[in-house]
């Protein structure tokens, strides 16, 4: 059984809210909650949604060895810390993770044998553009940048195992369930 299930999609897409559903379908699933710089957004919390880190701290965890991986996107930092994940993988526990495309190759890369990698791919363009200006969490130019990314994203998706066309959200959280259903079923 894989138990380091990497879901990933370009930004807009609905990766944490397919995140969020399959930590509450699945409470024996921990998140792993990864190390960035950007700025905290309103609603999120220090220890849970991220570690908020100084450019300087995060610069010092590369340093020590701490990160699995890590990317820069968007002029920030982010990255998988090892303390979210040597322990968990020797328990053989469920793990998330929520991590940009490069960072969900590179752990499986560290992790061949237990990543299952599940990619969440908008219906198209046009509704990622519009799911992100809903969401009303970054400006038009923060928008562009995301949106700017989103055709190398796509490109990633045949590194994935699973791709799940996020159109109807009901739907697409059913098969991200299964998906993870089916994988506990192999043991
Ligand atoms: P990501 O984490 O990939 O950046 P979010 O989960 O924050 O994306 O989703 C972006 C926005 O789109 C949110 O406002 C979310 O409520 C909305 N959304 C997600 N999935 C759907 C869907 N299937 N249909 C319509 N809106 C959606
Ligand atoms: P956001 O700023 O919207 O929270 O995240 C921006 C992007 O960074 C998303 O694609 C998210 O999946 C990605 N991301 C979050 N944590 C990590 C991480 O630890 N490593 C990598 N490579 N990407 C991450």
């Amino acid at each position: 059984m894989k138990n380091l299930i990497v879901l990933s999609a370009p930004s807009g897409a609905g990766k944490t809210t397919v995140a969020r559903h399959l930590l509450q379908h699945f409470p024996q699933c921990a998140f792993s909650v990864s190390a960035t710089t950007r700025p905290m957004r309103s609603g999120e919390q220090h220890g849970k949604d991220y570690f908020f880190l100084s450019r300087e701290e995060f610069l010092e965890n590369i340093g020590n060895g701490n990160l699995v991986e890590f990317e820069e996107i968007f002029g920030n930092f982010y990255g998988t810390l090892r303390s979210q994940t040597d322990q968990r993988i020797q328990e053989q526990a469920l793990v998330l993770f929520d991590v940009d495309v490069k960072g969900a190759v590179s752990l499986r890369n560290a992790y061949p044998k237990e990543s299952l990698l599940m990619y969440i791919a908008p219906p198209d363009l046009s509704v990622l553009a519009h799911r992100l200006r809903s969401r009303m969490t970054e400006s038009e130019e923060q928008i562009a940048q995301r949106l700017s990314r989103a055709a190398m994203e796509m490109e990633y998706m045949g590194h994935f195992d699973h791709i799940i066309v996020n159109d109807k959200l009901d739907i697409t959280l059913a098969k991200a369930v299964s998906v993870i259903e089916e994988e506990l079923s192999n043991t």
